[in-house]
């Protein structure tokens, strides 16, 4: 294993607020720190900090072992990287890639990478910048185990937990999307919430406490939903799909008797009544995940 001070120069390609935050992590630590972004002036502060401003990318990962890239998507990740300079710059290097995308793309960007003999893992950001250097970040890694080790050392220094999710590439961007997908349809019935909330004169600042109260109830089911997913068990006993599907419709005539659009509760509810549809009414609503993806 790399000792630390061998570590102690990294490289960030893309400089939006996450890559900025990594930055700013790196030289917190005191570790010199080489950054570029597509768009040049976004480096200034981090430069006031001590950072070194790279005037190419291929000057930027030429400068430093390991390289960490965090940028929108892996459309511009390879617009950077899959360049003839860039690319060979990075020969024998390490790219920790922490941009979001699907695991198909972080599994394309691996085999581009061995072609190319550069060392890769992928990983991804559950937490946002301002935990980053803190103890509150969240951070998942996938790919070959024995370069994660190598590299920990320095991922360290962006605080929080560092989980290494398996060797298979595409494993941290596969609980990327997954949380997220709980993320954003949370989100998505919270926007809707507060706009049926609002046609029934209740302001969200009104409705805040008990909302919180649901995000509340949640963590649990997440726990039992584990085992009746995994299992394939769906026991319905405290609360059938049945007794669901009668809430959701309430939700739905509600919405839309105030002329809102009530579409996100209306796939849920169609998902739910296919699972009654099947003779699964007196399973648990986490049924539909069978009408969703049979196993
Ligand atoms: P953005 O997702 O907006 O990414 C901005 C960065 O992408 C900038 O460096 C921008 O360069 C660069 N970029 C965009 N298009 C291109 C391109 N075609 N070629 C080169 N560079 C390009 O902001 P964040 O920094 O917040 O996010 C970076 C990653 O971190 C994303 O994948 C995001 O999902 C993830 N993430 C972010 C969190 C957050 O709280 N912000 C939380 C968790 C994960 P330029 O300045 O030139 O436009």
């Amino acid at each position: 294993m790399t000792s630390h001070t061998e570590q102690s120069a990294v490289t960030v390609l893309g400089l939006g607020p996450m890559g900025r935050a990594l930055a700013g992590a790196f030289l917190d630590a005191g570790m010199r720190t080489t950054v570029w972004n597509r768009t040049p002036g976004k480096e200034r502060e981090l430069a006031e900090r001590g950072a070194v401003g790279a005037p190419s990318p291929e000057e930027a990962v030429g400068a430093s072992d390991l390289t960490v890239v965090c940028v929108v998507n892996y459309d511009a990740v390879d617009t950077i990287l899959r360049r003839g300079a860039v690319t060979d710059a990075l020969k024998g290097r390490t790219i920790v890639n922490l941009t979001a995308d699907t695991p198909d793309r972080a599994r394309d960007t691996a085999a581009w990478a061995a072609e190319h003999g550069i060392r890769y893992l992928d990983g991804a950001i559950m937490t946002p910048t301002s935990t980053i250097g803190t103890p509150a970040g969240v951070f998942l890694h996938s790919g070959p185990e024995e370069l994660y080790r190598e590299h920990r050392p320095v991922l360290d220094v962006l605080g929080g937990t560092h989980t290494h999710l398996g060797e298979d590439i595409g494993r941290a961007a596969a609980y990327d999307i997954a949380l997220l997908d709980i993320f954003w349809t949370a989100m998505a019935g919270y926007a809707h919430a507060l706009a049926v909330a609002r046609a029934e004169g209740v302001s969200a600042r009104e409705l805040a406490p008990f909302a919180k109260g649901i995000g509340v109830i949640l963590p649990p089911l997440f726990e039992m939903g584990a085992d009746d997913v995994d299992s394939g068990l769906f026991s319905g006993e405290d609360n059938p799909i049945t007794s669901a599907v009668s809430s959701m419709a309430h939700i739905v005539h509600t919405a839309e008797s105030h002329g809102i659009d009530a579409s996100v509760m209306r796939a849920a509810e169609g998902l739910a009544r296919r699972a009654i549809g099947r003779g699964h009414g007196t399973d648990g609503f986490l049924r539909i995940t069978e009408i969703m993806n049979p196993r």
